[in-house]
C-alpha cells in the first residue's frame, strides 16, 4: 500500500494493480482502496514487479459500489435537511416576527386580497422564498385562500421544501457564503 492522495475522495491508500484493459493490454497502476479510482500513471512491468512480486487484479466494482454509496448518503443528507428547513419554516410561522410582517402586509393592502380584490386576506404568501426569515414586504402578498390555493395550484409542499433545499446545495457549491 501507497500513501498519497486520490483525487477523487479523501483516500490516503492505494494498492497496486494489475489492470486489464479493453484492448487486451496489461497496465500496472495504483487504485485508490476506497474509491476505485486510479492514483498513479502507468508503471512499467518491471518497476510494479519490484513493488509486489503478485500484483492483485484491479478491483471494477470498487468504483461503481464507491458512487452508489456517495449517492445514497448524499440522498440521506438532501432527506435531513429538507426535514430540518420544514421544521423551522413551520416554526417561523409561528414566530412574533412573522406576524408583525403578516400585520405589516395586510395593513399595507388594506386587507384586501391581491389576487382577486373581493376578499379579505387569509393567508400571506412568499412571492419568493429567497429570503424566508429575512423577507422584504415587497416579497409578500396578501391573498384569500381561494386565490392562495390557485397560486399554489400544482405545486405541493414537497417539491417547492426540495426546490429550496437544492438551491441551498447549488448555492453552498458555489461557494458563496453570504450573509
Ligand atoms: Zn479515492
Ligand atoms: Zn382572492
Ligand atoms: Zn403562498
Amino acid at each position: 500500500m501507497v500513501r498519497d492522495e486520490c483525487g477523487e475522495c479523501e483516500g490516503v491508500l492505494s494498492t497496486l494493480k494489475k489492470r486489464i484493459l479493453a484492448n487486451g493490454s496489461i497496465q500496472y497502476m495504483h487504485q485508490c482502496d476506497a474509491c476505485g479510482e486510479s492514483m498513479s500513471q502507468a508503471i512499467q512491468k518491471v518497476e510494479a514487479v519490484k513493488i509486489n512480486r503478485d500484483i492483485p487484479n484491479w478491483d471494477k466494482g470498487r468504483q461503481t459500489e464507491y458512487r452508489q454509496k456517495r449517492q445514497e448518503s448524499r440522498a440521506e443528507e438532501k432527506e435531513k435537511r429538507v426535514k430540518i428547513y420544514t421544521k423551522e419554516y413551520y416554526a417561523y410561522l409561528k414566530s412574533e416576527a412573522w406576524r408583525l410582517k403578516r400585520k405589516a402586509v395586510i395593513e399595507r393592502e388594506d386587507n384586501l386580497c391581491q389576487g382577486c380584490a373581493n376578499h379579505h386576506i387569509e393567508d400571506v404568501h412568499h412571492v419568493t422564498y429567497d429570503n424566508v426569515g429575512e423577507e422584504f414586504l415587497f416579497q409578500l402578498m396578501g391573498l384569500c385562500k381561494n386565490c392562495h390555493s390557485r397560486v399554489h395550484y400544482g405545486e405541493n409542499f414537497e417539491s417547492w421544501i426540495n426546490g429550496i433545499v437544492d438551491r441551498q446545495v447549488i448555492i453552498e457549491d458555489m461557494g458563496a457564503n453570504q450573509s
